[in-house]
């Protein structure tokens, strides 16, 4: 929330009180949100180095300001997404390129990681990922450590029908790992992936063995998988797998939670490797290509229910959003409610401000440039234009599955709106998504302040 309101700060002020003292408060606020969001201290000085240097000229007495600077605001705020940004998209010549998988030849990619980081997990929605758009793929476990570990690995792989190679009496991971890749390669598997051990801790054991490994499979690409919720820990740990093993590519794990993600920036910075996916659940499918926009827009934004209501509450009503915002500190969020958000989203717009802040928002919403999120918001709207009373207050529960009364109101509700009932279910979906945080938000109490702020 700090961080939206402190550029709103700046927006609210008359243009010609943007001096450098306001400016230094600002990043100096926006500098304690980004390391409150677990961005390492270093990077947030670098940061907050090079945005002076940007915007430290324009405002109202710098050597180059000519006078007023009304976009004084917009220029920080883009001067800190694009900062960001950079960090996240190394470039340079000390930078990795992402790997790039060859068809037609073993690809050997070794997974690096602290114990419960989510590699084995991690390791099952990359092969699936890779699985299903048709390359030959399978998975070496080359940990040895973990009681169980072998067990993990072969229920995934049966699953998801990888063929496997493991261990039960094998002690030695560099021999499975060997064994492995080695017969994989010969029977012709293009992504070959190898599962390794990890510790709780940073252990010279452990970096040792992973050098071992990684001598004896040596990998086209190493990807170091770390936990979003360890938030500042993540860049010496990155630095210590990178020292010991060349990383090449980062997956991020456990962004479904309440991780802000900050650490991210770290394991790009401390290894100057790219983030591949971003690991979002505990199913096969919870892997997402990386985007750094759009990571970025969610680490300013994400959860920023406080910040978005305020911008909400200038410009609506304010009875229906005291509602909503009683309703959403009990964790509720109807067809109805949402309704309202887009009601209010639609007048305020520019949509990419305030869309990016509304947690749990699907990405194919939050606009690119185009016109496309702004047309599906307004179809969206005709939809629940066209539902009744009982189904946008939840009375009647639309979610529910194989319900052939459900699907015929699902049907009617395509027909009322002009639009298709594979729309409208994709409308369900996102209002499901959003009543799911919504109500993680209001069992957490993080609804609670906003509500307060009423009084
Ligand atoms: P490893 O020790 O690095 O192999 O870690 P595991 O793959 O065994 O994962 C440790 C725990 O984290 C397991 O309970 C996983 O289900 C969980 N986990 C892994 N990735 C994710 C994720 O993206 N989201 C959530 N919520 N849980 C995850
Ligand atoms: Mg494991």
């Amino acid at each position: 929330g700090k961080l939206r309101s402190s550029l709103l700060k700046l927006q609210s002020s008359p243009s010609d009180a943007v001096t450098t003292e306001t400016l230094n408060a600002v990043l100096s606020d926006i500098s304690r949100a980004l390391i409150e969001s677990d961005v390492n201290v270093k990077l947030v000085m670098t940061m907050r180095t090079n945005i002076q240097k940007k915007v430290g000229d324009l405002v109202s007495d710098g050597p180059a300001s000519r006078g007023n600077n009304p976009n004084i605001a917009r220029l920080v705020q883009k001067a800190v997404v694009d900062e960001l940004t950079a960090i996240l998209s190394p470039s340079g010549p000390t930078a990795t390129k992402p790997y790039v998988m060859k068809r037609n030849k073993p690809n050997i990619i070794l997974f690096v990681g602290l114990q419960g980081a989510g590699k084995t997990t991690s390791i099952a929605k990359f092969a699936h990922y890779y699985q299903r758009k048709g390359w030959k793929t399978a998975m070496v476990c080359a940990d040895t450590f973990r009681a169980g570990a072998f067990d993990q690995l072969k229920q995934n792989a049966t699953k998801l029908r990888i063929p496997f190679y493991g261990s039960y009496t094998e002690a030695d991971p560099v021999v499975i790992a060997e064994e492995g890749v080695e017969r994989f390669v010969s029977d012709g598997y293009e992504v070959i992936i190898v599962d390794t051990s990890g510790r709780h801790r940073q252990e010279e054991a452990l970096f040792e063995e992973m050098r071992e490994i990684s001598d004896a499979v040596r990998p086209d690409d190493t990807v170091f998988v770390m936990d979003a919720t360890q938030g500042q820990a993540v860049y010496d740990q990155a630095l210590a797998f990178h020292g010991a093993v060349k990383v090449g590519s980062v997956i991020v794990t456990k962004l479904d939670g309440h991780a802000k993600g900050g650490g991210a920036l770290s394991a790009v910075a401390a290894t100057g490797s790219p983030i591949i996916f971003l690991g979002s659940g505990e199913r096969f499918e919870d892997l997402d290509p990386f985007n750094a926009k759009s990571f970025v827009s969610k680490l300013l934004g994400f959860g920023d229910m406080r910040g978005l209501m305020e911008e909400m509450k200038s410009i609506s009503d304010g009875k229906s959003q005291e509602e909503l915002m009683e309703n959403m500190s009990k964790g509720k969020f109807t067809l109805r409610d949402m309704y309202k958000q887009f009601q209010q989203v639609m007048k305020i717009g520019p949509l990419n401000k305030v869309m990016g802040m509304i947690p749990g928002m699907p990405e194919y919403l939050i606009p690119n440039g185009d016109d496309e999120s702004t047309n599906r918001l307004r179809k969206f709207m005709y939809m629940m234009d066209s539902m009744n009373d009982a189904e946008l207050d939840g009375k009647i529960d639309l979610h529910l599955k194989n319900d052939p009364n459900v699907e015929k109101r699902i049907r009617r509700i395509a027909a009322g709106s002009g639009t298709h009932p594979t729309e409208v279910k994709m409308l369900l979906q996102a209002h499901k998504q959003f009543e799911g945080v919504v109500s993680k938000m209001g069992k957490s109490g993080m609804m609670g302040k906003a509500g307060a702020a009423r009084q």
